[in-house]
């Protein structure tokens, strides 16, 4: 009896503190209409004070780049602020360059509207927007890798370069009671404006991919904004090196299609770097590509092929098979996409092989 009273005094104290806590932000922080000034009075928005400036651009239809969805920990959702936004927290310190911080530049999920702010954001945001789709299509490709094909509703477009990426927002399931945001690299050609593919692979406990793998099935409906990101195509190339890893391959079959769509006359090498035979997919997708443009070559190499993979193409290190059909990176530009551990040692090789630095372009996760 003693024991359950102090349960119940303990849970009652707990609860009228917590009452408490939230009527006292209510009616201390309560900051009451403020403004956003974008890019010198382009545009202008009223918003309620106290929410972070990436979620009030958001609930204005502005999307700010953030693929941890808010969390401060991917460091995309950069924003130069001109005015009004408080003194730079020490939670921001590590995402930006001093040349950065200068400038004025705040990682937009931090910054809590208090009062009137000016902020100045590159025109192409404008572009991102928010889609309401539907699950079409999902194919498994591999063991652990997926392919969805989202349609847009009838009256939505899509415009985006070969090789930028959407977000997806998760709903609540299972035990997970939060919404989740994510980036996907989008794997379909710019043509194919009424929908985006999405080649997503799983990480074991993940909050997306398990959601995604597990609980999302023909006909569903996602919420999905976009395109973001700077990793897409320069035109200024007449030979292309293009590597990639797992589901690295995504963006890099759009940049590829997208070339050969337009009918450009390049040089295209795409290496391909797979554990075993298990992990290679859209295999015959690109045979087909090489068959029909000559200009075309699809190497896939196998670091860790057994026995049993019967496996008759190159092997190793998916840079070392780079190095033996490449001899120069002069003139070239390079795309990489895949882990932080690939994107770094291929880097480095390319870099070591006379690639200029600046002409190596890549998306890592
Ligand atoms: C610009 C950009 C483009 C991307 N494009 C793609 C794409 O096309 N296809 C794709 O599959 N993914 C892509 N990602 C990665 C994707 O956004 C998620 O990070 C990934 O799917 C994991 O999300 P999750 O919610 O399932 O895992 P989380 O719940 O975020 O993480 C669960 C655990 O797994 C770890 N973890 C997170 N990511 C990885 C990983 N990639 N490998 C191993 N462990 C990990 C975390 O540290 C954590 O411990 C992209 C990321 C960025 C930034």
């Amino acid at each position: 009896m003693e024991i359950l009273k102090t349960i119940l005094s303990v849970t009652g104290i707990a609860t009228i503190l917590t009452v408490l806590i939230i009527v006292a932000e209510k009616f201390l922080n309560n900051y009451g209409e403020c403004k956003i000034d974008i890019n010198e009075g382009e545009k202008e928005l009223t918003v309620e004070g106290g929410s972070s400036l990436l979620s009030s651009l958001a609930s204005n239809k502005i999307f700010i780049p953030s693929a941890c969805g808010g969390k401060a920990t991917c460091g995309l959702c950069k924003i130069q602020v001109i005015d009004g936004a408080g003194p730079l927290l020490p939670t921001e310190e590590p995402f930006l360059t001093p040349d950065e911080v200068k400038n004025g530049v705040r990682l937009s999920c931090l910054v809590k509207i208090k009062k009137d702010i000016k902020i100045s954001i590159p025109e192409e945001l404008f572009n991102i927007k928010e889609y309401n789709a539907t699950v079409s299509r999902i194919t498994d490709m591999t063991h652990d890798i997926k392919e969805f094909r989202f349609d847009f509703d009838e009256d939505e477009d899509i415009k985006f370069k070969a090789g930028q990426y959407m977000q997806i927002e998760t709903k609540p399931y299972g035990k997970i009671k939060e919404k989740a945001i994510r980036a996907y690299s989008i794997s379909s050609v710019p043509s194919d404006s009424n929908g985006v593919e999405l080649i997503i692979r799983r990480v074991p406990g993940g909050l997306c991919t398990t959601y995604m793998h597990e609980h999302i099935n023909k006909g569903n409906r996602v919420r999905i904004t976009g395109p973001y990101g700077d990793f897409y195509r320069r035109d200024d190339s007449n030979q292309y090196i293009f590597m990639a890893g797992g589901s690295g391959m995504a963006p890099i079959k759009s940049i590829i299609m997208d070339i050969i769509e337009k009918g450009l006359d390049k040089e295209m090498f795409f290496f391909f770097g797979a554990v075993g035979v298990r992990d290679l997919y859209h295999t015959d997708f690109f045979r087909g590509l090489e068959k029909e443009y000559p200009k075309f070559k699809y190497i896939p190499a196998l670091s860790n092929a057994v026995p049993e993979d019967n496996w008759k193409g190159e092997t190793g290190l998916v840079t070392d098979v780079m190095k033996k059909y490449i001899d120069t990176g002069n003139g070239k530009h390079a795309y990489l996409c895949g882990s932080p551990g690939m994107i770094n040692a291929c880097v480095k090789v390319l870099t070591f092989m006379d690639f200029k630095e600046e002409l190596i372009y890549y998306d890592k996760f």
